[in-house]
């Protein structure tokens, strides 16, 4: 097989540079192994949150993102960010740019799959998720913005649980947020309550996986039968919304929020979600649906070696020995929950065996306890490992040499930025995805 550009990865990344290459008129495919770290997302797009200036408890902190980008681009000289903002007057203000023209193609072309985003660059909203906290994002999928906390005042909320459903523990999410909720000035959230649904429309009412009561609630039948039971269960209660766990379908969680909240009246949405997350994988089939509804292929496959000649990249083998021919790559393999870096003795880049870098080092053996912190919520300097590039995004050698013309890389395979404390993981991903398939699109 032969075409233009080849992207090697089918996330966030991998998605937005093969769409800004095809949209050059480049014919392009995607190749990828399965799904990575997009389809575990939690159903919110971050774009840039300062880690210093945050204090852990005030929601009014979280904006606004530009100043925070700003910050992240000032401090850390190896941010992706950064490196493709080089040489322009106001860096953050280029990178607000890109991503708004990234994501508006992006979102346009989710339209069809009832996936919209909503938000803004200029400030985060604060978001309530299953697992008991918040977290400040740019954007979020159209079922979760209206439970952006901080546009709430003296709100009353009502936790719906399903029984069975084990991932959204109704009394505890209710207990917790309102524990959160008094430690701010603002009176966002007045009261929380909870009611736990004995759900007839489904059989059992224990062990309810997630993905299968989604995929149960994409049934307009099973949907109408929820909002029935949610009527009866709520009965005249008094409160301002309803907060849902994050299962309200794969392909129609809109209409079926949007049920719900015709049958009783009020507002709802849905919380984010910790893995398994279903708005993640309702964002990774958006995202396939997006990629084959503009004409490119997405082959299954995994990338195992290469041919190259003359410091150029011919093709790629696959794991089934076919190759795949390309004047241009784009490689957007994610990190360690993708596949594009392993650690294994020593940090790796399996497809090309390009150098990998920590704070701009080039990193090879070192004992893993030296990247991590002792606990789940610490910072992990092993998530800023990856790959680093000059400004067009091609891969560099230690000294600094362009290794491949016509490589191009993208997303979580990039070191010098720690998604989970500067909360821009996808929006690394949809800049740099945007800036490589243009770059490879051009070539
Ligand atoms: C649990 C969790 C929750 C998160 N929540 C959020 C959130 O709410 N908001 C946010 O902004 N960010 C979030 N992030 C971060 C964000 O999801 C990632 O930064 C982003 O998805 C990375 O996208 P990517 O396209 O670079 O990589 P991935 O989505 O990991 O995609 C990598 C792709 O490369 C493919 N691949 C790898 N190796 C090969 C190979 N050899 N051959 C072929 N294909 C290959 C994989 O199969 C996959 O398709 C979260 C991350 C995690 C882990």
């Amino acid at each position: 097989m032969n075409v233009d550009v080849l992207v090697i990865g089918g996330g966030m990344a991998g998605a937005t540079a093969a769409g800004k290459a095809a949209d050059s008129g480049r014919e392009v495919a995607v190749v990828r192994r399965g799904y990575g770290a997009t389809a575990l997302s939690s159903g919110a797009i971050d774009i840039a949150l300062d880690p210093v200036r945050i204090s852990d408890d005030s929601w009014s902190d979280s904006s606004p993102v530009k100043k925070d980008l700003k910050e992240l681009i000032r401090r850390n000289p190896h941010h992706p960010y950064r490196t493709i903002a080089f040489g322009g007057a106001d860096p953050a203000e280029r990178i607000v740019g890109i991503i708004r023209e990234a994501l508006d193609k992006l979102v346009k072309g989710f339209k069809d799959r009832n996936l919209l985003f909503t938000g803004s660059l200029d400030s985060n909203q604060v978001l309530t998720n299953n697992l008991g906290t918040y977290k400040f994002a740019a954007f979020s999928q159209g079922t979760i913005s209206p439970g952006d906390l901080l546009k709430m005042r003296q709100a009353r909320l009502l936790f719906i649980g399903i029984q069975g459903l084990s991932c959204f523990n109704p009394r505890y999410l209710a207990d917790s947020l309102l524990g959160f909720s008094r430690r701010q000035d603002a009176d966002n959230v007045q009261v929380t309550d909870f009611i736990l649904l004995d759900f007839p429309g489904y059989l059992r009412s224990s062990n309810i996986l997630p993905a299968e009561l989604a995929a149960g609630l994409d049934n307009q039948e099973m949907a109408k039968k929820l909002t029935e039971s949610v009527k009866r269960a709520v009965g005249d209660q008094d409160y301002t919304h309803l907060v849902l766990p994050p299962v309200c379908g794969l392909e129609r969680s809109f209409q079926t929020l949007e049920g719900i909240q015709d049958g009783i009246g009020r507002p709802c949405f849905e919380t984010l979600s910790a893995p398994v997350s279903i708005p993640g994988l309702r964002l990774q089939r958006a995202i396939d649906a997006y990629l084959t509804g503009k004409g490119i292929k997405v082959l299954d496959g995994e990338v195992v070696s290469f041919k190259e000649s003359g410091g150029r990249i011919d093709e790629v083998i696959l794991n089934d020995e076919k190759s795949i021919s390309a004047k241009s790559f784009v490689l957007a393999t994610g990190k360690y929950i993708g596949g594009g870096v392993v650690k294994d003795h020593e940090f790796k880049e399996p497809v090309f065996d390009l150098p990998l870098f920590f704070n701009g080092e080039r990193i090879r053996e070192i004992f893993i306890k030296e990247l991590v912190g002792n606990s789940p919520a610490a910072s992990h300097p092993a998530f800023s490992v990856g790959l680093r590039t000059d400004s067009l995004l091609r891969p560099l050698q230690e000294e600094g040499e362009v290794i491949y013309e016509n490589l191009f890389a993208a997303g979580a395979v990039l070191g010098g930025y720690n998604y989970l404390t500067e909360k821009c993981g996808l929006g690394v991903a949809l800049a740099t995805g945007f800036v490589a398939g243009k770059n490879a699109g051009e070539l």
